[in-house]
């Protein structure tokens, strides 16, 4: 009898909100069950050497959609494999009911079960689902769907009279019910999850997240860049102004105080966004807050991104904006204010990433979630290793109710690990991502760092570019204290 299944050897550790040791890790049915300065070689059935290399907890990518503009099997089997390259292990992904996913709307307590089994056997990563409620009777169906393992929903702020793809101000355009999609639906809608989060208060975190841009800013904002034939990137960061996030972030602040309901301010884009999120935050220290920023919106500016003659790769909501906001964030990552940072993966087909005001919102960065952390955050910014893997794991687990299972190196939690060369220099090209999306707007962008291996609950699932794992992903219940 072997004490371990597995054992990583020589790693440098690095532990979440702790730092970096060099130890040996012991795997036994999925989880770690030691963490030791030698394990011996004949306690294991296999060793894998890493010969000083990193070895950070898996990814938690929890902003994801799986399902968006794509079937659900097809989807979770090319996006989650790209994961694999960022070295993420688990992701929540983002689900609704209406156009762009099922292309319907009903009772989750039909078309939940549908998305789970059509996800499990499709997904390489561990899996789980936000859902928004769409409508009014899926506000009363929030305590049935946190008894199936959904520990955290969102509204969209910008639906209000929008449509995804221009101004299109039919209200029932996103969510194909006759329902009020409104400030007074997200008032009950965060009384709900406010009840929801006192009646397990014990044992784990449920929350709300806000897509925040302002739908009648948007409106007039959008038609003034269409009016003034800005083309580009910049046509549609003009067109959904910071002003608009800013907007959002303030009403949907009022109402989160009122009701006391966790919240978290998705995807900040702009340093007005960012301040206004982090105003109300320090003002409200009894309330429960959590924000969340973007690769891209880290990374690039609708000047940087790659853009091929008459695309638009990088079209994304809340826009792609500009070096100053760039610098706002990074300073607001380290400094701690910024608690998480996602790739909100959504692959979209080249053929619908032509003209700015037809082409689809949204693009892949799953495959980049560790890469651009540690080349950007930790070699050029010097963000320490467990800083990296706080904003990309364990952080991100806490406010989606999965840790310690997922996002740290502990005894107990799920053998997730991401084996990372930290010297390793690659040229992003899509290839290397293994998504189904076959662009990206990253591309040509340089890398210090990279994933060599993933390692998912014990089991190798890539390795040196190659995915030698299967869809064996598992859907995660959480708050996993709920579901134990
Ligand atoms: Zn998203």
């Amino acid at each position: 009898m072997s004490d371990f299944d597995l054992v990583v050897k020589n790693g440098k550790v690095v532990t979440p909100y702790v730092g970096v040791t060099d130890a040996d890790i012991g795997i036994l049915d999925g989880k770690i069950s030691a963490i030791e300065s030698s394990i011996d070689d004949d306690r294991a059935k296999e060793v894998i050497d890493v010969e000083g290399k990193a070895v950070f907890p898996g990814a938690c990518d929890v902003h994801f959609h799986i399902g968006i503009y794509h079937p659900i099997e097809e989807s979770a089997e090319n996006e989650t494999r790209s994961s694999l390259v960022g070295g993420v292990t688990t992701i929540v992904s983002y689900f609704r009911s209406g156009s762009h996913y099922l292309e319907r709307t009903g009772s989750y307590k039909e078309l939940f079960p549908e998305v789970v089994s059509r996800t499990t056997g499709h997904a390489y990563t561990d899996f789980s689902y936000h859902i928004a409620a769409m409508e009014n009777s899926q506000i009363d169906e929030i305590e049935w769907l946190v008894e199936q393992g959904v520990g955290s929903f969102k509204y969209f702020m910008f639906y209000k009279g929008m449509n995804l793809h221009g101004n299109n101000t039919d209200p029932k355009a996103m969510t194909m019910t006759g329902d009020p999609y409104d400030l007074g639906h997200l008032y009950k809608y965060m009384k709900k999850v406010k009840e929801m989060q006192d009646k397990y208060a014990d044992k784990g975190r449920i929350s709300l997240s806000l897509h925040c841009e302002h739908a009648e800013l948007l409106r007039i904002f959008l038609e003034e860049a269409r009016e003034k034939g800005i083309d580009g990137l910049q046509g549609y960061h003009e067109g959904r102004p910071a002003l608009t996030e800013q907007l959002a972030i303030t009403e949907a602040a009022v109402l989160a105080k009122a009701t006391e309901c966790p919240v978290n301010f998705l995807h900040l884009s702009s340093q007005e966004a960012f301040e206004t999120a982090d105003e109300f935050r320090r003002l409200n220290p009894q309330l429960d807050v959590v924000t969340e920023t973007t690769l891209h919106h880290l990374a690039l500016t609708w000047e940087t991104s790659y853009e091929p003659e008459g695309r638009t790769w990088g079209k994304v909501n809340p826009p792609i904006r500009e070096a100053k906001d760039n610098d706002a964030l990074w300073a607001a990552v380290e400094q701690g204010r910024i608690d998480q940072v996602v790739s909100d993966h959504a692959c979209v087909e080249e053929e619908n990433k032509g003209g700015l005001w037809e082409a689809y919102a949204g693009f892949g960065g799953t495959a980049l979630l560790y890469p651009l952390m540690i080349s950007d955050g930790h070699h050029k910014r010097g963000i320490k290793l467990e800083k990296i893997a706080e904003l990309v794991s364990a952080n991100p687990a806490q406010t989606v109710g999965l840790y310690p299972k997922k996002g740290t190196i502990a005894v107990g939690s799920d053998a997730d690990l991401a084996i990372i060369d930290l010297d390793k220099e690659q040229k992003v090209t899509a290839d290397l991502l293994l998504s189904g999306q076959q662009f990206s707007n990253f591309q040509d962008y340089e890398i210090k760092g990279w994933p060599v291996m993933t390692i998912r609950r014990g089991e190798l699932m890539y390795k040196d570019g190659e995915v030698v794992g299967t869809t064996s992903g598992e859907f995660i219940k959480r708050p996993i204290g709920v579901h134990k």
